[in-house]
């Protein structure tokens, strides 16, 4: 049986990397909806569409929609899809403080959305594929048979994120980096255009203290026992 299993949640909640795990260990792909609104933000910043205090220029920006080609390109020496911008590798520019700061801004947009979930619901259409996003549950898959809302403690969230730039020599104080999460979780909860909020339908993943092991484990028997009652019905 072949599923969409869609994983939403916060920001810095681990998502991707169990998105990741699950996708290589079922044979799935795997799509990271967060790095296409990131690439249209490197789009956004790379073509000066958003001004000094860090606002878009939306008509400009839903203009130049047409312009923005992202795609995701397997490297098998890594292992991993990156995020392509118009041809070019933004893998890295993606993941960037700058980015973190104005992704949301851009993502509340009605347009830029519309682009978006129109592409991931292009990508995930013939399923057997791990999704992890904010809105996949609730509006890319709304039909998806597995759905999982992941949570965990803010401070182990932003730790995280923290690790992740200064693994790239980006360095920031934690402080700086809790406050853009909860902002950014703010932003995306409050916006009008498909908002973050937990399906009804979705399974809490709180992972605040589980290995990545652990997690995999429990979204793993999550789909055998999808099976047997499948099974058991047909
Ligand atoms: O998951 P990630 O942190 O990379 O996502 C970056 C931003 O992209 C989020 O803060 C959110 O504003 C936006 N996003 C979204 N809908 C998605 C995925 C990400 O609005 N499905």
């Amino acid at each position: 049986m072949k599923i969409t299993i869609a994983i939403d949640g916060f920001s810095s909640c681990g998502k991707s990397t169990i998105a990741k795990a699950l996708a290589q260990k079922l044979n799935y792909s795997y799509i990271d909806t967060g790095a296409m609104y990131r690439a249209v933000t490197v789009y956004a910043l790379q073509n000066k569409l958003i001004d000094h205090s860090k606002k878009p220029n939306f008509e400009q920006l839903i203009a130049a929609l047409p312009n923005i080609k992202v795609v995701f390109i397997f490297n098998p020496h890594t292992k991993t899809s990156e995020t392509f911008l118009n041809g070019i590798n933004v893998d890295r520019e993606i993941r960037t403080m700058e980015v973190n700061e104005i992704v949301s801004k851009i993502s509340s947009i009605k347009e830029v959305r519309e682009k978006m979930v129109a592409l991931q619901r292009e990508m995930g259409k013939n399923k057997a594929v791990v999704l992890d996003g904010r809105d996949i549950g609730t509006n890319v898959f709304p039909d998806a048979e597995l759905k999982i809302f992941m949570t965990a403690d803010n401070l182990i969230r932003a730790q995280r994120r923290l690790d992740e730039l200064r693994s790239k020599g980006d360095y920031h104080d934690v402080s700086e980096i809790l406050q853009n999460l909860l902002k950014r979780d703010y932003d995306d909860m409050h916006r009008k255009e498909n908002p973050l909020i937990k399906a009804k339908d979705a399974i809490i993943l709180d992972n605040t203290d589980l290995s990545k092991e652990e997690q995999l484990e429990f979204v793993l028997k999550l789909i055998a026992d999808m099976q047997l009652t499948k099974d058991q019905v047909e």
